[in-house]
């Protein structure tokens, strides 16, 4: 399998996608989101300067970032990776594609096409199970509850996420699309990129389509 860096707006399904590619294909997913309150966790010195860059609102340097990133590549031995959250920017992909060929790692990119009003969409739909936090989402056939406002596997409450804004989510989105276009031209410069539409189909078709796409 190919390793495969995952680019999507904000909303597009990326965590659900990880999440069954690690389950039925043996990939590690890598998210720079996750690496970050690790390392806060461990309250290194870098962990304590991330922790402060945050606090003020701040966005974390590249330079840290790709530090976190490239550890974290280190310890995976003949596994796959999915790295997801990462790059957000132009200058990212450069420094990422640097990285990548020093440690020979070969990668696909996935691009999910999404557009906002599909997004916003799912936010409206989306659930989340106050007791094990499993993720619903009752427009999707796929993921909507068998009894509604229930969670499947605990019975637990299901609840609106906290970060579920609809307003937050288009300043997030627009920002996402200010740097995507020369992200996406670099990787089609390079001749790695997947554009898999995701606005129309299923869960089960995005991930089909990038693992025929990953065989190879
Ligand atoms: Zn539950």
């Amino acid at each position: 399998m190919k390793n495969i860096i995952l680019i999507a707006p904000p909303g597009a399904g990326k965590g659900t996608i990880s999440n069954y590619l690690v389950e039925h294909y043996g990939y590690v997913h890598v998210a720079t989101g996750d690496l970050l309150r690790c390392e806060i966790k461990t309250n290194s010195p870098l962990g304590q300067e991330i922790e402060e860059i945050i606090s003020k609102g701040h966005l974390v340097p590249d330079d840290m970032v790709i530090q976190l990133v490239w550890k974290k590549l280190e310890q995976i031995h003949n596994k796959p990776f999915i790295l997801d959250g990462f790059p957000r920017t132009l200058e990212q992909a450069k420094v990422l594609e640097i990285m990548l060929q020093n440690l020979h790692f070969n990668c696909m990119i996935v691009y999910l096409d999404v557009d906002v009003k599909t997004v916003l969409k799912r936010i409206e739909g989306r659930k989340i199970c106050n007791q094990c936090q499993k993720v619903y989402n009752i427009y999707s056939e796929e993921l909507k509850p068998i009894q509604e406002g229930l969670c499947d596997n605990c019975g637990g409450v299901l609840v609106k996420r906290s970060d579920d804004d609809k307003e937050k989510m288009k300043v997030r989105f627009q920002i996402f699309e200010e740097n995507i276009t020369s992200i996406l031209d670099f990787y089609r410069s390079q001749n790695e990129l997947q554009v898999i539409p995701a606005s129309t189909s299923s869960i089960r078709d995005i991930v089909n389509k990038i693992i025929n796409e990953a065989k190879f």
